[in-house]
C-alpha cells in the first residue's frame, strides 16, 4: 500500500529541524521519500495544501482506563483524588467499560494529533486495553497496573507480590510485539506509595533482563514524598528508586514535581526519563516542575496528559502551550521555547520509548507515523511556523487510520459524516479539507 501526502509545509523534527514545502511519500508503512514534487503513482494522495505536515504526536504518561472518568473527580489534591474517586472507580471497571473507556481514549487521542503512548492501565483486565488499542491504529506501550502495598486500596484493586508480577509477565509473553510491532508491554508498578520493596526490587531485575520499560509516578505531590520517605527509611522519592535499582535509563518516571539538586543529579546519572505532565500538576495542585533544569542537566523531558480524570483533556496542544507558559512564569519567557516543547511531544517522547529510529520526525525509513494539521483559522492568522501555544487540538481533524476509518467529526447538523441516508451519495468535501492522519501502522 502507497500514499502520498501532497504540498503541506512539511516540519520534518530532523536534527536540522528542517522546515519545506512538499510532499511526502509513504509506502508500506514507512516513509519513503521526502521531496517537491513526488510524480510517482501511489494508491491514495491527500491534498495537504494549507497544512502543516508534522511527527504523530508522543504522550508518554497516559491512563487510557480513566477517560470514562472525566468530570468524576475534581478539586481534590492527588491523594485525596486517588483514594476517594479513581481507585473506586478503576475498582468498578468491568471489561466492558474498561473497553468503552480505551476506545474513547484512543478516538480521542487520534482525532487530536497523538499517534504513540505510553499508558498505565488498571489491576486487572488490561488484555481489554491491548486487544481495543491494536484495533485502534494507536501505538502504544502499555503496563498492568502494579499495586501490592497501600492498604488504603479497595480490596479489588489489591494484589499480591507474586500475583501482580505473574500477570505482568503473563501480559507481556501474550502481547509485547504485536499488531505488528504496534503494541508493546511495560512493567508499571503505580508508585513507591503502593507498592512493596520486594515488588520494585523484582520488577528492576525483570526490567533488566527484558530490557523492558518501567512506568511509574515519582514525586508528584509533598504529600506522597513524605508517604514515600517514611516507607522507605528517611529516603527521598528518587533516592528510593535508585535504592531498589530502578533507576536505569528504562525507568520512565511521570511528574518529577518536586526532585531537589541530588534528585536531579541521580535522574540525569542513570539515564531515567521524566514525563512532565503540566496539565495535571496544575489541576491538582501539585506545583510546577524544573523542567528547564532537568532539560539543562540532559534528562529527557517528554509529555503527557496523564488521564482524563486529572487533566479532563488529552490534548498534546494544550500540554505543549502549557509547557511552555508555566516556565514564563516560574522563571522567564523563552526558557523553554514553543520549538522546545515541539520536540519534548515528537523526538523526546521517541527516546523515551526506545523508539528514537522507528519514530518522532519526517525521515526516510522511519514509520509513517504523521499527522497533518490544519492553519486555515481566525485563531491562527499571521501566527509564526511552529506555534503550538496558538494551537489547539480541534485544528487536527481525525479522518483515518490506514486501512480503518476514525470516528468522523459531527456535521453541522449533528451527524457524523459518515451517517448519510441510505442511497443518498457522500457529499464532495470542500477542497481545503482540514485532516488529520494517524498513519501508525504498517498497514498503509
Ligand atoms: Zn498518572
Amino acid at each position: 500500500m502507497s500514499l502520498l501526502i501532497r504540498g503541506g509545509l512539511v516540519v520534518t523534527m530532523n536534527d536540522a529541524f528542517e522546515v519545506l514545502e512538499g510532499d511526502v511519500s509513504i509506502r508500506d508503512g514507512r516513509i519513503a521519500a521526502i521531496a517537491s514534487n513526488i510524480i510517482a503513482p501511489h494508491d491514495r494522495v491527500v491534498d495537504a495544501r494549507g497544512g502543516y505536515v508534522l511527527p504523530g504526536l508522543i504522550q508518554t504518561h497516559i491512563h487510557l482506563c480513566q477517560t470514562l472518568f472525566r468530570g468524576f473527580a475534581d478539586d481534590l489534591p492527588l491523594m485525596d483524588w486517588l483514594r476517594k474517586r479513581v481507585w473506586p472507580m478503576e475498582a468498578a471497571h468491568t471489561p466492558a467499560s474498561l473497553r468503552a473507556a480505551t476506545r474513547l481514549a484512543t478516538t480521542e487521542l487520534l482525532c487530536s494529533g497523538t499517534t504513540t503512548v505510553l499508558t498505565m492501565e488498571t489491576v486487572h483486565d488490561t488484555d481489554v486495553v491491548f486487544e481495543t488499542v491494536a484495533e485502534s491504529g494507536l501505538r502504544a506501550t502499555i503496563g498492568k497496573c502494579m499495586m501490592d502495598f497501600d492498604a488504603q486500596v479497595p480490596k479489588r484493586l489489591q494484589e499480591t507480590t507474586r500475583a501482580s508480577i505473574d500477570e505482568s509477565l503473563a501480559i507481556r509473553a501474550r502481547w509485547d510485539g504485536q499488531a505488528g510491532g504496534r503494541v508493546r508491554a511495560a512493567f508499571a508498578p503505580r508508585f513507591a506509595v503502593s507498592c512493596s520493596r520486594n515488588l520494585l526490587e523484582e520488577v528492576a531485575s525483570l526490567s533488566s533482563r527484558h530490557g523492558a520499560l518501567v512506568h511509574t509516578h515519582a514525586s508528584e505531590s509533598k504529600d506522597e514524598i513524605e508517604i514515600v520517605r517514611k516507607v522507605s527509611g528517611g529516603l527521598a522519592n528518587i533516592e528510593y528508586l535508585d535504592a531498589v535499582h530502578l533507576a536505569s535509563p528504562h525507568l520512565c518516571a511521570a511528574h518529577c514535581v518536586w526532585v531537589d539538586d541530588s534528585e536531579q543529579q541521580l535522574l540525569a546519572a542513570h539515564d531515567v526519563k521524566v514525563l512532565h505532565c503540566p496539565g495535571s500538576n496544575l489541576k491538582l495542585g501539585s506545583g510546577i516542575a524544573p523542567v528547564p533544569e532537568m532539560r539543562a542537566r540532559g534528562i529527557t523531558v517528554s509529555l503527557g496528559a496523564d488521564g482524563a480524570a486529572c487533566n479532563n483533556r488529552l490534548d498534546m496542544f494544550e500540554e505543549m502551550r502549557l509547557a511552555a507558559i508555566l516556565q514564563a512564569m516560574r522563571l522567564r519567557p523563552g526558557v523553554v521555547s514553543a520549538r522546545d516543547v515541539l520536540w519534548m511531544a515528537t523526538r523526546a517522547g521517541a527516546r523515551t520509548l526506545g523508539l528514537e529510529h522507528e519514530i518522532g520526525s519526517i525521515e526516510t525509513g522511519k514509520r509513517a507515523d504523521v499527522i497533518v494539521v490544519d492553519r486555515d483559522r481566525p485563531h491562527l492568522a499571521d501566527a509564526r511556523l511552529l506555534g503550538p501555544r496558538q494551537r489547539r487540538a480541534r485544528d487536527a481533524r481525525g479522518r483515518r487510520t490506514p486501512g480503518r476509518r476514525l470516528p468522523a467529526r459531527p456535521d453541522r447538523s449533528g451527524r457524523g459524516h459518515d451517517r448519510r441516508p441510505r442511497g443518498r451519495p457522500r457529499a464532495r468535501r470542500p477542497r481545503r479539507r482540514c485532516i488529520m492522519l494517524a498513519v501508525s501502522s504498517a498497514e498503509c
